[in-house]
């Protein structure tokens, strides 16, 4: 597995190949880093994802570029995986810049020029309208109802982020000069996440099938947030934990060499990684039919009961609303997998097990 080679520049990695990582910070995260990956072509470089939009992030890419001798104005294309703010942030800056193209899957696309174009009071009464549906207390919500009576709405990331050029097609290969880089749809993490599997034999001669950038969708020792995909304009029922569990057993399918994913650090055997999510996932979904079989629950009481990483009293308010989304998608397949059921007539609805 490759080290931090590039002398001096602790932020860069040669994965060989013409391949590299740079260690973009994320401000105020537990996260870290995104790596944002360098891939060299005929045409000049390209990223695949650029960063969080931050000064000291954009500062840590340029000076990533510069210890392989690249400026920011060679990129020629940018390659997202999905349009989450610490993938998607720094595209438009690297765009101005370098004229690059940015290229992204066409159900994220959608989600960018939807966030670009709500108004911020949309987006509150969509929240408080599904907590409520999903059996938060009154006083969770308020505050919600608060900022909006009063026009003090925080903006939300992503309401500036750069509407890509370019549609990435799942299953065929991007447009790149010398190289082979196949899209592989991965919905789950989000609607339009891509992994991107590079069809090269691997540098270091590992076994398997060339090398996987995964995004979010598989990381070593992090199991992504898989909610449900908000669309305030959509009334369409999704299932993100059933995509995200059949795009798992996708990419376990393609046997790659090695994955680099966009957090964390570069790992082999993707094949049993793959397995142990799946796996954590069926003993998640095992454990919730249990607590619905003891009563019937909302969304919010189920996502109380749940296992987190820490008491649900120590949960902020913001990750609490991410954790019922969660708790909803698990609902989503469980019903879908019809090991659960809505209790006629109880409002607001309550889950049992079947
Ligand atoms: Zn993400
Ligand atoms: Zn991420």
């Amino acid at each position: 597995m490759a080290e931090d080679t590039t002398q001096g520049t602790p932020h860069v990695t040669d994965h060989g190949g013409g391949v590299w990582g740079i260690k973009v910070p994320i401000p105020d995260n537990p996260l870290g880093h995104t790596l944002v990956h360098v891939l060299d072509t005929d045409r000049g470089p390209v990223l695949i994802d650029t960063g969080w939009d931050d000064p000291e992030s954009w500062d840590t890419l340029v000076a990533g570029l510069g210890a392989l001798s690249l400026a920011i104005a060679d990129v020629h294309g940018v390659v997202i995986t999905h349009h989450h703010p610490d993938h998607h942030g720094l595209s438009g800056q690297v765009r101005e810049a370098s004229g690059a193209w940015i290229a992204m899957h066409a159900a994220d696309t959608e989600v960018v020029v939807r966030t670009r174009a709500s108004e911020p009071g949309v987006w509150f009464d969509y929240m408080s309208e599904k907590l409520a549906t999903a059996g938060a207390p009154e006083e969770h919500i308020a505050p919600l109802r608060a900022a909006r009576a009063s026009g003090r709405m925080r903006t939300l990331p992503g309401l500036r982020a750069a509407v890509p050029d370019r549609e990435i097609v799942p299953a065929e290969l991007l447009p790149l000069a010398g190289r082979r880089l196949r899209a592989i749809w991965t919905p789950g993490h989000t609607p339009g996440h891509v992994c991107l599997h590079l069809e090269e034999k691997h540098p270091g001669n590992l076994p398997g099938n060339g090398r996987l950038f995964s995004g979010d969708h598989l990381l070593p020792g992090i199991s992504p947030h898989i909610g449900l995909y908000e669309d305030p304009s959509s009334e369409r029922v999704t299932d993100p934990l059933g995509d995200y569990l059949d795009s798992l057993e996708r990419i376990g399918r393609l046997q790659p060499a090695e994955v680099l994913p966009a957090h964390q650090y570069a790992f082999t055997d993707a094949q049993g990684r793959v397995r142990e999510l799946l796996d954590h996932h069926e003993e998640r979904l095992t454990g919730l039919r249990e607590l619905l079989a003891a009563e019937p629950l909302t969304p919010w009481a189920l996502a109380e009961r749940m296992e987190w990483n820490r008491p649900w009293e120590q949960i902020p308010y913001g990750s609490r609303n991410i954790a019922v989304s969660e708790a909803e998608a698990h609902l989503r397949r469980l019903v879908k997998q019809g090991r659960a059921e809505a209790v006629p007539g109880s409002d607001p609805v309550t889950y049992r097990a079947v």
